[in-house]
């Protein structure tokens, strides 16, 4: 008999990716076969013929002629209509191929297994896994009055819930204790927890699994890009086949096949990480919504500088708000003494060092050094960011000008002082650097602006000598990409911060995110500012939330909580966001920022899509997206629809016809970083004040894309609600 599978054609050779096979018998939706295409065999998944594009001609070959299918991986069950239902709604909502979002979010092992090798697998998953450290429920904590208040929301009804608890409150408590409550209603009840890097929250994966250890030694499983893809599989099947009760997650899990599902939670649903830059754009935080929207389950997310989208989304219900927002204002207190809680509503205060007012070429002011040498003459440790790893952002020839370009992209190489080479952070190429300015041969060319490797010397010189409390010198750890490249390092080194053997951590934004360190009571934003004056929209509203999120890391043990500040090195001391920052109020933050947007007619008042191309030259990439842009009015001043064409055109025209006024396409740009390893990148932004109307409208425009030729033209794809524009 005939059978339609999906397999996973490349979305920019726009060919069908529903093909039909022959089979000896029937076999249900979502299983997992192996077929032939072409010279390859490859995996597919048995699919509804229906979901075939109706932008293709369909031929239906005769059945004799169709190659049969190779072999039925039948050890593991279908994939589901839910989990169907949701690669479907991504693929068409972000204007991608069904066959590379369905095939693509699968785990890779599992492309490459035969039948009788996943069967092994399996068997080896079922043996019995001896649980030496089975132990009864564990203890959970007094809750505070804030936490009753949301778990008893949260489990009381379904409904999509904005956590919007400040950094210490308890939100991790909340999240465990709903999983518990919904997974005890159910034997085969699931949960999935999403977080976004789950190497830098270590501590979040043994909180997890020691709590939930009483299920069994697989009910609790981790899905990261940072697993091989053996463990990943192992991950994946279990969830699959309903062993594991929860998964803790980055973006990727959010596409876990989940056949009991109850629960969804979103750790720092703001992060930008939950959205897919590459590939299939898509956004888990977004996807997370959909699901439990389909499913008819409560997703929680979480943050404690929530995103502007789900911020407005959880407006009051009478507003037309979609989503619950419970708030914590309030930091537990006191973890080691269960009896007494103690409500440290305490936020580090914040200093605001007036760079205006310091010496030329200050990196580190006086007034900052004093007071952290002050935390380390008591014990207590600082926490400096700084967000550009390296020694310094460029080199300069003070006679001629000269920059340290890079010869590939539109961005200055790094200056890295360590190993003295010249790095361009976007394209890689790597130089030694040179001991005269190679443009006019002055040997004094100097490092300009600062760098994590800089700051760290700097301090390295002037805490020479200052002894710690305990005896013997200062010690500065500097974690950021380049001090963490080797495996096991960062683990290390945060773990040297946590047992206080360190005294000043200094690092990029990587150290902002949720570690638990108890005595840090300095946090120090250096070089802050750059983000005020971006072009980016967006920009503001992220630094907040890193200035925020940073800040959260001072004071988080209820003894020094009175002691922690943050300390802000800006040039912009009066600036709004500064003093929404003084009063640890999102909220007031938020709501200005949204008025603004409204104002600007921006997102979440409209929906934004960005098409880009890149070429060999900035002329190929732009010209393409004016084509692209010019054949939608070609199509609709044509003349009346054809009926005599086939039907999909006509489909085509008509949807392209009814949303067009609703849709502003503005004109192609070059793309703030132009050029990155020698391609040239252009972009358009594609806007609508309506969501339907903007995903009809590229639905109906991409088969037309696809038929524009342009020499130099290198790929083009479309980005639906961008982050960074
Ligand atoms: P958040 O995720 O909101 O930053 P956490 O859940 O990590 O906060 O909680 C911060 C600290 O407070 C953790 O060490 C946690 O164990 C502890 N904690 C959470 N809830 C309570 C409580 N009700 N009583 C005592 N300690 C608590
Ligand atoms: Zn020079
Ligand atoms: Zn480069």
């Amino acid at each position: 008999m005939r059978l339609t599978i999906l397999v996973p054609t490349p979305h920019y050779a726009d060919i069908d990716c529903l093909l039909h096979y022959q089979s000896n018998s029937a076999l249900p939706y979502g299983t997992l076969v192996r077929v032939p295409l072409g010279s390859r065999e490859l995996l597919g998944i048995v699919w509804n013929d229906l979901d075939a594009r109706t932008t293709h001609e369909r031929v239906i070959p005769d059945e004799a002629s169709l190659k049969p299918i190779i072999e039925v991986f039948d050890s593991i069950p279908a994939l589901n209509d839910h989990w169907r239902e949701l690669v479907k709604f991504c693929a068409n909502y972000y204007q991608r191929s069904l066959g590379e979002t369905a095939l693509n979010s699968l785990p890779a092992s599992l492309k490459k297994l035969t039948s009788p090798q996943l069967k092994k697998r399996i068997k080896i998953l079922d043996k019995p896994v001896l649980n030496s450290s089975q132990k009864n429920e564990t203890y959970a904590p007094k809750l505070t009055d804030e936490q009753v208040h949301a778990i008893s929301a949260i489990t009381s009804q379904t409904r999509p819930y904005l956590l919007f608890g400040a950094t210490g409150s308890g939100k991790t408590e909340v999240y465990m204790q709903c999983v518990a409550h919904f997974l005890s209603q159910n034997i085969h009840a699931q949960a999935l927890i999403m977080v976004p890097e789950i190497n830098l929250t270590p501590q979040l994966k043994d909180r997890f699994s020691e709590r939930f250890s009483h299920w069994g030694a697989q009910a609790v499983v981790s899905l990261h890009s940072g697993m091989t893809d053996p463990q990943r599989l192992s991950s994946w099947l279990l969830a699959h086949r309903g062993t594991a009760r929860i998964v803790l997650g980055t973006r990727l899990s959010i596409f876990a096949s989940l056949p009991n599902l109850a629960l969804i939670v979103v750790d720092e649903e703001h992060d930008t990480s939950y959205k897919s830059d590459s590939g299939v754009r898509y956004s888990a935080r977004d996807l997370a919504v959909y699901r439990s929207h389909k499913l008819n389950i409560s997703v929680i997310l979480g943050s404690a500088t929530p995103s502007l989208e789900s911020w407005h989304h959880s407006r009051p219900k009478s507003d037309g708000g979609r989503y619950i927002r419970l708030s914590m204002l309030h930091r537990v207190g006191n973890k080691e003494d269960s009896n007494v809680t103690t409500f440290g509503s305490q936020f580090p205060k914040l200093c605001l060092v007036d760079m205006n007012h310091q010496p030329r070429n200050t990196i580190l002011s006086q007034p900052l050094l004093t007071a952290i040498k002050e935390r380390i003459a008591c014990g207590e440790q600082s926490l400096l960011l700084l967000n550009q790893r390296g020694y310094a952002p460029v080199l300069f020839c003070s006679d001629c000008g000269w920059k340290s370009d890079c010869t590939n992209c539109s961005a200055y190489r790094v200056f890295h002082q360590l190993d003295r080479t010249l790095r361009c952070h976007h394209c890689g190429l790597t130089q030694p650097v040179p001991r005269a300015c190679p443009s006019c041969g002055n040997l004094d060319i100097r490092p300009m602006g600062q760098g994590t490797e800089r700051l760290e010397e700097l301090l390295t010189e002037a805490l020479l000598g200052h002894e710690r409390k305990n005896g013997g010198c200062a010690r500065i750890v500097r974690i950021d990409a380049d001090s963490t490249r080797h495996k096991g390092t960062l683990e290390q080194m945060l773990s040297s911060v946590y047992h206080g053997e360190v005294d000043v951590l200094i690092g990029t934004q990587m150290i902002a995110k949720g570690h638990d360190f108890r005595s840090i009571t300095l946090v120090a934003a250096i070089n802050p500012d750059g983000a005020l004056y971006s072009c980016d929209y967006r920009a503001s509203e992220r630094l907040f939330s890193l200035l925020l999120q940073v800040s959260g890391r001072a004071g988080r043990d209820a003894q020094l909580a009175h002691r922690a500040q943050m300390w802000v090195q800006t040039w912009q001391p009066t600036h709004p966001l500064y003093s929404a920052l003084k009063d640890h109020d999102y909220q007031k933050f938020a709501d200005q920022l949204l008025i603004d947007r409204q104002v600007a007619g921006l997102t979440p008042f409209s929906s934004q899509a960005l098409m880009r191309a890149e070429g060999k030259t900035q002329e190929a990439a732009q010209s393409f997206l004016l084509r692209a842009s010019q054949a939608i009015d070609a199509v609709i001043s044509a003349s009346e629809p054809n009926a005599s064409k086939h039907l999909e055109e006509n489909i085509r025209k008509s949807a392209l016809f009814r949303y067009r006024s609703y849709i502003t396409i503005s004109s192609p740009i070059p793309m703030f970083m132009q050029r990155v390893a020698n391609v040239e990148r252009a972009q358009m932004l594609i806007e609508s004040s309506s969501r339907v109307a903007l995903q009809g409208f590229l639905a109906a425009w991409q088969p037309l894309i696809f038929q524009q030729k342009q020499k130099g033209l290198i790929r083009w794809f479309i980005d639906v609600d961008p982050l960074s524009i």
